[in-house]
């Protein structure tokens, strides 16, 4: 399943390449030239993409919608939490 960059919602392969444990490059998209989604590498500190969600930036919903909830890794209680709670929050 392939991701999409957060600022024009190109296809991408991947969002990162992995060279040695903790040592990773972000890919950048081929069509805006920009990193593709530069969230992926603020897996702990969430605080960005919730201050950015906050402040409803269209990248921050892309990178929460298409590359996090869409993926087969989350299985479909927590997607259905997930998009409940966008709901609310869009909503509200
Ligand atoms: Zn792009």
């Amino acid at each position: 399943m392939d991701y999409r960059c957060v600022q024009c919602r190109f296809a991408v392969k991947t969002l990162f390449v992995q060279y040695s444990p903790g040592n990773i490059r972000l890919i950048k998209c081929e069509n805006c030239k920009y990193v593709a989604d530069e969230y992926i590498e603020c897996t702990l500190c969430c605080l960005i993409l919730l201050i950015d969600l906050i402040l409803h930036k269209p990248k921050a919903y892309r990178h929460l919608l298409c590359n996090v909830l869409h993926q087969d890794t989350l299985n479909v209680e927590v997607k259905i939490v997930f998009y409940y709670l966008i709901l609310l929050w869009i909503l509200i």
